[in-house]
């Protein structure tokens, strides 16, 4: 495998949640307060209670107390509404994740917008999101976020340059897509009713995929030397983790790729540890 063509989302990561390290025990040095997060659970959906775990694992080892509260498929949603309202006004927590999806009964939009954007880790107030799209960054969502750290640490260029989005998701292609417009990029954004897919794909400089789907993308649709985003995370014929590009056959064919795992994932959480941060500082004036 020629490994020069691979953009090592583990890596650059792992310099980010060193620099995190770092200001973390600072803060422990000067006696403040730890940083936090709180993520809610509801229910017991087996793939959100590993994506917690998960969470939970890296804020402990960079230093970040991360609080699970569980509870039953059959709160309310009045009842979840106010134990939000309790964490926005708790001066002691810094950022907030509703672990999606949630139960049916409960409508997930107006529970993620009562989370005030003072701790809205996530990004996905419709105020961060306007915000976003308006070119005034102070936080960004995870996933859009870390996919640009990482296309700015790999110094690709993105002016001028046509970049493909498959996916049009309110968490990663919308969001996504608005970045790389302020970035100056030429953006064509695709889904699931776009006619002739291949049309597109060939014609993307960089070519961001993320649809849910193992190996969409094939080297007979992309471009000679292009850049590849796998954001996809699925499970293969034999249950092993993949992304939605043929990562094997295109890899001939491009200039870089992300791998899955270890490309855009990584970066996720590694955005979601900087934003932990930045939602700390933001509510203590230190
Ligand atoms: P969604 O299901 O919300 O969105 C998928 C998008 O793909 C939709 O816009 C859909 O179109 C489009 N789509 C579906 N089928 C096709 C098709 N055949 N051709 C073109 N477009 C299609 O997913 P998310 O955005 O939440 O996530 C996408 C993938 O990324 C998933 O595999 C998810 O697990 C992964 N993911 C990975 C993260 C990471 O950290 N690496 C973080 C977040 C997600 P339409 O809108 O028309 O339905």
């Amino acid at each position: 495998m020629d490994k020069t063509k691979i953009i090592d989302g583990k890596m650059v990561s792992d310099l980010i949640k060193a620099k995190v390290t770092t200001e973390v025990n600072e803060i422990k040095k000067k006696n403040h307060r730890v940083p936090n997060l709180t993520i809610i659970q509801i229910g017991d959906n087996k793939a959100s209670s590993t994506y917690i775990k998960n969470k939970k694992i890296t804020c402990e080892k960079v230093g970040i107390i991360c609080n699970v509260l569980t509870h039953p498929e059959t709160i309310t949603e009045a009842e979840l509404l106010n134990i939000i309202n309790q964490l926005n006004h708790d001066s002691t927590i810094d950022a907030i994740i509703v672990q999606l999806p949630l139960p049916r009964h409960i409508n997930s939009e107006k529970i993620i917008n009562s989370i005030t954007i003072k701790k809205d880790v996530d990004g996905f107030t419709p105020k961060i999101l306007g915000n976003l799209m308006l070119g005034h960054y102070q936080l960004l969502p995870g996933t859009p976020k870390g996919i640009m750290l990482l296309l700015k640490h790999y110094q690709i260029e993105l002016a001028g340059q046509h970049v493909v989005v498959i996916g049009r998701s309110n968490i990663v292609g919308k969001p996504l897509a608005n970045l790389l417009i302020n970035a100056s990029a030429t953006v064509t954004v695709c889904h699931s009713q776009t006619k002739n897919l291949s049309f597109f794909t060939k014609q993307a400089d960089i070519l961001i995929v993320a649809v849910g789907q193992p190996k969409i993308i094939t080297s007979e649709i992309i471009k000679e030397n292009a850049i590849i985003i796998d954001v996809g995370i699925n499970r293969d014929q034999d249950n092993k983790l993949c992304g939605d590009v043929d990562f094997e056959n295109v890899l001939p064919k491009v200039k870089m790729i992300t791998p899955v795992p270890g490309g855009v994932g990584p970066m996720t959480i590694a955005a979601l540890l900087e934003n932990i941060l930045y939602l700390y500082y933001q509510n203590n004036n230190f």
